[in-house]
């Protein structure tokens, strides 16, 4: 089976070794040097400020979309949330369940966030946007520059949910003026699930001081507080750990450009034979990542035909999407000749 998806994604052999290995006792210094080092290689690779903060969380991508929404917003805020699908939905749902207020920008499948939308909520007293940069559940890469200037002129804080972003698309989290960025193991660093990371910018530190979170597993000043010493306040998941810290020196001595570049190209090469069968693309700005690929209500057989006939595994779409949209990643371990085999596979059951 390969795997064309957004996570889990084909691991490299070099992660799938350290994931074989018997793992150490973590409340050492050599464990502790090992995070203080993978700190510093994440704001290298997300270009973060010097002074800014970094969280690793033993959860999923949503508990850091939690953890980010209870520890730097309550009840004085009122947020501002780019609902383009369901990571968007994921956000609002999250304000629901700890009564923040908020508006949501929904977007209908197909419309591209543009700054005249953003206009509409220009000076009207907003707080805080929320945004997912690249709404995995479509494939629409929204316009960073465009949301900080808006950020920017209204005072706003910016959270980006850059969980299948970084490291497919540029991002350069100083410059966008955000205040929290959050990552994922599983998605483009082709690792286990099961770790998420919050970056923090210094500004945000300074209000989350305010703010009680009303959780115990998330409250994020005692990960900031421990990870001073290059610690975890509770048993983190040492292998995935592991597995990143390698990972993050494997992509510098690459660099973090040759590596966006590489996803780059990769979906470009799909694309472009995409085209040549005649495979309807959207035409919204799209993240490097993946490939949304538009059918005819049949999305869902032709998923089934390629995973059980041909051994490849596309990534299906929920929701009002299921029928229409079956996604494609160019993340993990692949090359342009599994690009070539998807082509074939589909191109039969197209037939
Ligand atoms: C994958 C992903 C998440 C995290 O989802 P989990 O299922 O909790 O890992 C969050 N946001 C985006 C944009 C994602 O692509």
């Amino acid at each position: 089976m390969r795997l064309f998806t957004v996570g889990p994604v084909e691991m490299y052999s070099s992660t799938l070794e350290i994931a074989s290995r018997q793992l150490p006792y973590f409340r050492t210094s050599e464990f502790s040097d090992m995070m203080l080092d993978s700190e510093r290689l994440i704001k290298k690779h997300t270009h973060a400020p010097k002074d800014s903060r970094v969280v690793f969380l033993t959860a999923s991508g949503t508990a850091a979309m939690e953890a980010a929404v209870i520890n730097c917003f309550d009840e004085s805020d009122n947020l501002l949330i780019v609902n383009g699908g369901s990571f968007g939905k994921r956000f609002e749902d999250i304000c629901a369940v700890h009564g923040l207020r908020y508006t949501s920008v929904r977007l209908g499948f197909g419309e591209r966030l543009t700054g005249e939308r953003m206009s509409e909520y220009d000076r009207k007293g907003y707080t805080g946007l929320l945004v997912n940069i690249h709404e995995t559940s479509t494939g629409q890469l929204y316009d960073l520059d465009m949301l900080s200037r808006f950020c920017r002129s209204n005072g706003m804080r910016l959270v980006v949910d850059a969980i299948s972003s970084f490291l497919a698309d540029p991002l350069d989290f100083e410059g966008s003026g955000a205040d929290v960025l959050i990552l994922s193991s599983q998605k483009v660093l082709a690792l286990s699930p099961g770790i998420s990371i919050l970056i923090i910018s210094p500004r945000m530190l300074d209000r989350m001081m305010e703010i009680d979170p009303g959780s115990y597993y998330l409250d994020l000043k005692s990960y900031m507080h421990d990870m001073e010493r290059g610690q975890t306040p509770f048993t983190p998941a040492v292998g995935i750990l592991l597995e990143l810290n390698s990972m993050l020196h494997i992509v510098d001595g690459i660099t973090v450009e040759k590596k966006i570049e590489s996803v780059a190209a990769l979906s470009s090469d799909f694309r472009g034979r995409l085209c040549e069968i005649g495979v309807r693309i959207p035409d919204y700005p799209l993240s490097n990542a993946l490939t949304p690929m538009m059918f005819d209500g049949n999305a869902m057989s032709i998923f089934e035909e390629l995973k059980d006939r041909h051994g490849l595994m596309v990534t299906p779409t929920g929701g009002d999407l299921k029928g229409i949209l079956l996604r494609v990643g160019h993340i993990g371990n692949l090359t342009s000749d599994d690009n070539i085999m998807l082509i074939e596979g589909l191109k039969e059951v197209l037939k």
